[in-house]
């Protein structure tokens, strides 16, 4: 892999109960911090439309991308178009992480552990 992975955590609004036990930035700051990637980002909500604008303008064919949000099966479904209208292919670009109902540390810690498979 050419890059290192971009880390996208999208945080369903801030809203969302699934994300009340995690500290946002606390895990956006170890993340970029202490694990292997070219940066991390927040994303409020992907699954909108203006989540299927920022997909258009920021998905680049070669850069893979870990996302943190919800259930995986959820976001193929809902970020595969925009890739393709890009020219990317979300199955080879993406690791959906599912982060919902986690403390930071969990979701730290599952984050660590996607980035390490992909070293
Ligand atoms: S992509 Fe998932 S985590 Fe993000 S706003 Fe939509 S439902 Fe919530």
């Amino acid at each position: 892999m050419a890059d290192k992975p971009r880390f996208v955590m999208c945080i369903c609004t801030g809203e969302c109960p699934g994300f009340q036990s995690l500290n946002l930035w606390q895990l956006i700051n170890r993340v970029r911090t202490e694990l292997d990637v070219e940066y991390a980002i927040v994303h409020p909500q992907l699954c909108v439309e203006d989540g299927d604008r920022f997909w258009q303008d920021y998905a680049k064919p070669g850069h893979t991308y870990v996302v943190g949000a919800c259930d995986p099966v959820m976001q193929r479904k809902m970020f595969k178009d925009a890739f393709a209208e890009v020219g990317g292919n979300f199955d080879q670009q993406v690791v959906s992480l599912d982060l919902r109902n986690m403390t930071t540390d969990e979701a730290y810690n599952k984050v660590a552990e996607a980035i390490a498979q992909l070293g």
